[in-house]
């Protein structure tokens, strides 16, 4: 491994000219003790290339979209011939159709799509709808679900089980942050708490079915149908942010995912989608029940537009990475690959007596560094930044890209192969040896 001399060099120009260094804070290493993130130079498959020529294995798959690798021959191909074509028409364009139609296939819930840039768009937007359709303006969301950053729900939970939220950012009006009231995930008597207490003015319980952004947590048994009852009872509506989990897990969403088996009971009214459905180019689409999409301008009063929304590049890309999903046996192996990663890294933690709680779900998990169970954020707090800290630098050294935080997941894709998972593990042996030796 070479010295990331021009990393840093680049970090320092970058630092003159793009705030903090970089286009999302999420990029930076301020979570793992600082200094510069490396600059990436190219990527294929499941390994990138960095400024000063060293290779890595990706985990990261740019926070999830990249499932199929980088540079996949039949997403870059189709991105090719859409800009051969011309990449913004600013009409509709039949590739549009082609893939809500496979999206509504897949998530049979979504009646209605449409078309958007970022999964923030699409959550914002749904969140308009449900006002528009409701007539009401609270929303009530999880603690630690991350939805994009739009005002109303870069709010986090005040102190107690069920309160009004705070703002999480400066630049968020209090009036703003108390719309929003933030429960705990997995914790069905604090959300029948909030509703008897704010029922009556909830537009939306807004959630992600399976979360990524404390990682990895699967809703307990009876969680989502519980949701849905209690939030429908209350004549709101139920929306799935599934901006990290539609096309995760299997080929659909949380909301059609096996493990849940009664899927009619945990279907909401509005979906948010976005990452993987642009197969690495941006996107976004929020879809629904027919009669509440129907709220969506040019049909209804709740507005919504894009310059660049269904653009032909972005479609096309989702198009094809949706096509590329579709190849049977992709999620199972993937999720081999996991388990055989989950099993090394949790083995090798135990070896040098480092608290490792790994949440896995198919070929995505998160490793906690804590010994307790992780089923919500609160818990997810006690996975210790320290050591994640140690253990990212090490395995970075090491040529494994991991995201620079300790709640993210580590994304297998349809790319990694045996070689990786191997070297992988190594890794991260040699990794836990150093930290135990300090
Ligand atoms: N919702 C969820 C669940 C997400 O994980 C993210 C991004 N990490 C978003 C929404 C926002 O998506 P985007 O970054 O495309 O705006």
């Amino acid at each position: 491994m070479q010295p990331r001399e021009r990393s840093s060099e680049l970090y320092e120009e970058a630092l003159a000219h793009i705030v903090g260094g970089v286009n999302s804070p999420s990029r930076s290493f301020k979570a793992v003790g600082g200094g510069a993130p490396v600059f990436m130079e190219r990527a294929k498959g499941a390994h990138f290339w960095d400024v000063d020529g060293n290779q890595y294995v990706d985990y990261l798959a740019a926070y999830g979209p990249i499932i199929t690798g980088h540079a996949h021959p039949h997403v870059t191909q189709a991105i090719v011939k859409a800009a051969e074509n011309g990449t913004l028409y600013g009409t509709p364009t039949a590739l549009e159709i082609k893939l809500a139609r496979m999206l509504k296939e897949a998530i049979p819930s979504m009646d209605k799509v449409r078309f958007v840039n970022s999964g923030t768009e699409a959550v914002m937007t749904t969140i308009r709808v449900a006002r528009a359709y409701t007539k009401r303006n609270k929303i009530i969301k999880f603690a630690g679900c991350y939805h994009g950053h739009s005002d109303l729900v870069l709010v986090a939970a005040g102190s107690g089980p069920s309160t009004l939220g705070i703002p999480d950012s400066a630049g968020i009006p209090k009036s703003i942050a108390h719309e929003v009231i933030t429960v705990p995930f997995n914790d069905l008597d604090s959300l029948k708490e909030a509703l008897e207490r704010w029922g009556e003015d909830v537009a939306a319980v807004m959630v992600e079915p399976i979360v990524g952004n404390f990682g990895m947590v699967m809703p307990k048994e009876g969680f989502l149908e519980g949701l849905c009852k209690l939030t429908r009872e209350y004549g709101a509506l139920v929306i799935y942010d599934e901006v990290i989990s539609a096309f995760r897990f299997h080929y659909g969403s949380a909301q059609t995912y096996h493990a849940f088996p009664d899927h009619a009971a945990i279907e909401p009214d509005l979906t948010a989608l976005g990452k993987i459905i642009g197969g690495g180019l941006p996107i976004g689409a929020y879809g629904g029940r027919k009669h509440v999409m129907e709220q969506v301008a040019p049909l209804g009063p709740a507005y919504q537009a894009g310059t660049m929304a269904g653009n032909p590049a972005s479609i096309s890309a989702g198009i094809a990475c949706l096509e590329v999903l579709q190849e049977p046996g992709i999620y199972e192996r993937m999720e081999a690959q996991a388990m055989k990663l989950v099993e090394g890294i949790q083995a090798g933690a135990d070896r040098c007596g480092i608290p490792m709680t790994i949440n896995r779900i198919r070929g995505a998990f998160s490793t906690h560094f804590c010994s307790h169970p992780v089923t919500n954020y609160d818990e997810a707090q006690g996975s210790d930044a320290e050591l994640f800290g140690a253990y990212f630098r090490h395995m970075l050294d090491q040529g494994i890209c991991l995201a620079p935080s300790r709640f993210e997941a580590w994304f297998l894709t349809t790319a990694h192969s045996e070689e990786d998972i191997d070297r992988t593990i190594e890794a991260s042996n040699e990794s836990f040896r150093r930290m135990a030796i300090k």
